[in-house]
């Protein structure tokens, strides 16, 4: 029996996502660390300064309860925050607020393809809320610290052991992070550290009762990375467990240089937490009404919404591109009312928008165009108040540097010329200077008319709507003589 068949591998994953709220978890600083110099967002509150209270933002609340409903939690309709004690420079209060007997959702599920082809339900643990840490940066032997991040709004999602290998955990987090973007409780981008994940291993011989010693492998810089530390730690245990040594429980970092696993540190479970309830905070009711509220403004479920598009008669490629570039939430959110537009909007994001990804390299979730001025530059286009190259030119802009649909495009001159006196003034002095073309339109060669078309448009700095001019244009080209 070799090792891979002797034994059976078991992870857990714990994310912590970024909630994207306006201000912070207990206070009303700005919830933005990166777009404020450091040290900006902060005040006595989230300083940890004596006699400052902590007030929960129930914004926050509300999307852990729409995160909880996204992942078939069941909701405790009690809930408390404790202090969980432990000394690290990142947390300057020397505690932090977060909940551990009674947190916000439990036992939810997300389903996923497990390795045997069969759909299987990944059982969510928890779901808890707390506050995030100060940012450390270490330069030159000196550490800098940033406070704007400390007391934003995090969530803690825990599976239970129920993942078997590396390829599972990787599915898993994937299919987490596109419901909690597609459903704007966390935009979770990784290269912020909106969203950080710890896979916990460990290996056990098959039949076994009992799961063996695990560890834990600490937030890897993406997915791929995660699944190669799992899978270089399940070929590590079984290679201590064959030679009869034994394992210890402890942190491991992943080198992916050298594509291999490293001890961070030990005995993690020896820290003791000591756990008290918050007394500068009162227990919160979350009533079955408010949780009832959410539950009918939530969107289409993540699946429910790819099957709908499929419905619409949106083709695969598309759907499959629109879910790798973590569009569907964009895509949904610009639609709005809009359902007639469902599927021209989904096909210009997936040809106009990604082609400005690729060509600018700045992923869309980084982008400064909102779904509201794409679903805007869309409607310009439909109603003929740009035309297509206006479109582009229009969208380029607003990917760059954001703004207004309509007031980019004036600004830009590219609002259509409907004056019907403007565009016959401008057919009328074409006309004249390309007399020779004129003439030999007349005499029968018909082809000659796209070219005085294409002149036509020129002069008219290409801002006419190509129908209308067209119509007009022949028109006043009159029929070729006989
Ligand atoms: P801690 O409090 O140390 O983080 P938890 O009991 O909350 O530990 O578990 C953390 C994660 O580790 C969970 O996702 C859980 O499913 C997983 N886990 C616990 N024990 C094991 C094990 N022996 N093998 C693999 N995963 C485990
Ligand atoms: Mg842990
Ligand atoms: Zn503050």
């Amino acid at each position: 029996m070799t090792a891979a068949t002797k034994y059976v591998t078991t992870v857990g994953v714990e994310v912590h996502v970024e909630l994207s709220t306006r201000t912070k978890m207990f206070c009303s600083c700005l919830n933005a660390p990166q777009d404020v110099p450091p040290n900006h967002a902060t005040c006595p509150v989230c300083l940890g300064l004596p006699g400052a209270l902590p007030v929960i933002n129930k914004e926050a609340v509300r999307l852990g309860i729409r995160a909880a409903l996204a992942l078939n939690c069941q909701i405790n309709e009690t809930i408390w925050f404790e202090r969980k004690n432990y000394i690290y420079p990142d947390l300057v209060k020397g505690y932090q607020i977060s909940q551990y007997v009674q947190p916000l959702g439990e036992w939810g599920h997300v389903t996923i393809t497990g390795d045997d082809g069969n759909e299987k339900k990944i059982v969510i643990r928890r779901l808890h809320l707390e506050e995030d840490t100060s940012k450390l940066t270490h330069v030159d032997g000196a550490t800098l610290i940033d406070v704007n991040r400390c007391s934003t709004p995090l969530m803690e999602i825990v599976t239970e052991p129920v993942l078997h290998s590396g390829r599972e955990a990787e599915e898993y987090v994937r299919k987490l992070r596109a419901i909690l973007v597609y459903n704007g409780i966390s935009r979770c981008r990784l290269q912020r550290g909106e969203m950080r994940v710890e896979a916990n291993v460990s290996i056990a011989p098959v039949g076994s009762t009992e799961l063996g010693t695990r560890t834990e492998i600490k937030n890897q810089a993406g997915f791929n990375h995660m699944r190669s530390a799992i899978e270089y730690e399940v070929v590590r245990h079984a290679e201590v467990l064959e030679s009869g040594g034994k394992l210890i429980q402890q942190t491991m970092g992943w080198d992916d240089v050298n594509q291999k696993t490293f001890p961070q540190r030990s005995k993690e479970n020896a820290h003791d937490y000591r756990y008290f309830p918050e007394p500068d905070l009162p227990s919160a009711r979350i009533s079955p009404e408010w949780v009832q509220g959410e539950r009918d403004t939530m969107p289409a479920t993540y699946e429910e919404y790819i099957a709908q598009l499929s419905e619409k008669g949106l083709p695969d490629v598309d759907i499959e591109a629109l879910s790798r570039n973590d569009a569907l939430g964009f895509l949904r959110v610009a639609v709005g009312a809009n359902q007639d537009k469902t599927v021209l909007m989904a096909k210009r994001l997936v040809k106009d928008v990604f082609s400005l990804v690729n060509s600018t390299n700045v992923p869309l979730d980084e982008a400064k165009l909102t779904p509201e001025a794409f679903r805007g530059a869309v409607l310009l286009h439909e109603g003929g108040k740009i035309n297509a190259d206006g479109f582009r030119r229009v969208l380029d802009i607003l990917y760059k540097n954001g703004g207004d649909p309509e007031a980019v495009a004036k600004a830009e001159d590219l609002i259509i010329e409907q004056n019907d006196d403007a565009v016959r003034e401008a057919i009328a002095t074409v006309l004249v200077e390309a007399k020779k073309m004129v003439d030999e339109y007349k005499s029968g060669k018909v082809a000659v008319r796209n070219a005085i078309f294409g002149r036509v448009m020129k002069a008219l700095n290409k801002k006419g709507d190509p129908k209308a001019v067209g119509q007009l244009l022949d028109e006043m080209l009159g029929p070729p003589e006989a």
